[in-house]
C-alpha cells in the first residue's frame, strides 16, 4: 500500500484490490488446505493453510498496513489473538493490566495464565504512579485496553509504552474500540495492538475474529511461530469477511461516532441517569488525553442509571437496539456489562471497578440518531412516568 494516500483511500487501494490472476477485485477465497508442490527440495510459499493461506494472508497485510507494523496475524477471534499473544510470556513472569479490561481477556489472566506461572497485577491504568509502583523485577508485559471496557477510560499508551520500555516488558493495546482508523497504537510506543475484529472492523455482526499486528521482525517471527503452533487460524470465509467490512470502517464508524457524540449530550441531560461515560463529552476525566492520542471519541459509550431498579424496564421499553453482547456493528446495541461481558468476574470485583449493576453501554450503529434519541427518550419518559406513579417499574 503506497503512503501517498489518506487512511480513508487506503481502505480500498491496497496491495490487494485488483486479483493479479484474473483482475477481479474482491480477493479470491482460497479454500486448499493444502499445496501442490513440484521438487522435493524447495516448496513454494504456500504449503499448508494453517501455515500461510493467501486469503487469510491478504487480511493479514492489509490489517498491518492500516496499524502500521510489520506483520498481521488473523485468528478465529479476538480471544485467540489475545490468548495467542499472551504465549510470548513464559513461565515466571509478570503481567501489569489495566482493572477494566475485558471479561474474557479477564478470565484468561486469572483463570488460565496462572496455572502456567504466569503473575498478574491489575491497575487503574490511568494512573500511571500507580503502573510504575505495580511493576516487579519479572514484569515482562503492560497490558491496555483503550478507552476501556465498559467505563472508557483512557490510557496515556504513549506514556505506558514508555515506562515498559524503562524495564525492559513488551506493552499490548487492545485497540478494538478505535480501529486504526481512530488511533495507532504502535505509532504510540505499543509492541503488539490487537483486535476482536468481530467489531468495528467486520462491523455487521456476521463474523467472529481476531487480530494482532506486530511491530518489529523479531516479535513478527515469534508470534508467527505462535500462530503455527497454537493453530487457531481465521477461516477464509471469515477473513473474507473481515476485508469487506474493513473497506467500509471510515464512513461506519464516522457516522456512528457523529450520532453517539449526539446520544451522549442527549443521556447527559436525563434527569434518571446519574453517569455518562464518553470520551468525546468534556466532563470526561481524560478528554484532552484521548484528543491527543486518537482521532475521535468512537462510538461505544456506557451511562449509569440513578436507580439501578429502572434498567430493566428501559431495556423492555427501548425498541431499536439489540439487547446483546458484542459492539462495533451497523445496529445499534445495548449491552448489560454486568450479566454479560463481565459476568465471568466476580461481584465484588466487578463493583470495585465502578461496574454497577446500573450500568449498560451502547455501541451505536447506523441508524438515524434522531430516531435513536426519540425512542431513548419515550423509553425513559415511560419508566420515570411509572416511578413517579410508584408502580412496579418491571
Ligand atoms: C469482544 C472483545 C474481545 C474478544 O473478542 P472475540 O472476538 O469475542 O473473541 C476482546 N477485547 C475487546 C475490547 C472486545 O470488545
Amino acid at each position: 500500500m503506497s503512503h501517498q494516500y489518506t487512511f480513508e483511500t487506503s481502505l480500498l487501494h491496497n496491495n490487494y484490490k485488483i486479483d493479479p490472476a484474473t483482475g477481479g477485485v474482491s480477493v479470491p477465497i482460497q479454500h486448499a488446505s493444502t499445496f501442490h508442490q513440484t521438487s522435493t527440495d524447495h516448496f513454494g510459499k504456500y504449503d499448508y493453510s494453517r501455515s500461510l493461506n493467501p486469503t487469510r494472508e491478504a487480511l493479514e497485510d492489509i490489517i498491518a498496513e492500516l496499524e502500521g507494523g510489520v506483520r498481521g496475524f488473523a485468528f478465529s477471534s479476538g480471544m485467540a489473538a489475545i490468548s495467542t499473544a499472551f504465549l510470548l510470556l513464559s513461565k515466571g513472569d509478570h503481567v501489569v493490566i489495566t482493572e477494566d479490561v475485558y471479561g474474557g481477556t479477564y478470565r484468561m489472566v486469572t483463570q488460565v495464565l496462572n496455572r502456567f506461572g504466569i503473575e498478574h497485577t491489575f491497575v487503574d491504568m490511568t494512573d500511571l504512579e500507580a503502573v510504575e509502583r505495580a511493576i516487579r523485577p519479572n514484569t515482562a508485559l503492560l497490558y491496555a485496553e483503550t478507552p476501556s471496557n465498559p467505563l472508557l477510560k483512557v490510557t496515556d499508551v504513549h506514556a505506558i509504552s514508555k515506562i515498559a520500555k524503562n524495564h525492559g516488558a513488551y506493552t499490548f493495546v487492545d485497540n478494538t474500540f478505535m480501529t486504526p482508523l481512530l488511533q495507532r497504537p504502535l505509532d504510540l510506543g505499543a509492541d503488539i495492538v490487537l483486535h476482536s475484529a468481530t467489531k468495528f472492523l467486520s462491523g455487521h455482526s456476521d463474523t467472529v475474529a481476531g487480530l494482532a499486528v506486530v511491530k518489529d521482525e523479531y516479535l513478527a517471527d515469534r508470534l508467527y511461530s505462535l500462530q503455527n503452533s497454537f493453530g487457531a487460524i481465521l477461516g477464509v470465509q471469515d477473513a473474507w469477511l473481515v476485508m469487506r467490512g474493513i473497506k467500509t470502517l471510515s464512513v461506519r464508524m464516522k457516522q456512528s461516532q457523529e450520532s453517539a457524540g449526539r446520544i451522549a449530550d442527549f443521556l447527559k441531560k436525563q434527569p434518571s441517569i446519574k453517569n455518562v461515560f464518553y470520551p468525546g463529552l468534556d466532563s470526561h476525566p481524560q478528554f484532552s488525553l484521548h484528543a491527543k492520542q486518537a482521532g475521535g471519541p468512537g462510538a461505544v459509550l456506557s451511562f449509569e442509571f440513578e436507580n439501578p431498579d429502572l434498567l430493566p424496564a428501559f431495556i423492555h421499553r427501548v425498541k431499536l437496539p439489540i439487547f446483546a453482547v458484542s459492539l462495533g456493528a451497523v445496529e445499534s446495541i445495548l449491552s448489560y456489562p454486568a450479566k454479560m461481558s463481565h459476568a465471568a468476574m466476580p461481584v465484588e470485583e466487578r463493583k470495585l471497578r465502578g461496574i454497577s449493576d446500573g450500568l449498560l453501554r451502547l455501541s451505536v450503529g447506523l441508524e438515524n440518531a434522531d430516531d435513536l434519541i426519540t425512542d431513548f427518550q419515550k423509553a425513559l419518559h415511560g419508566i420515570e412516568k411509572q416511578a413517579v406513579n410508584g408502580e412496579c417499574v418491571r
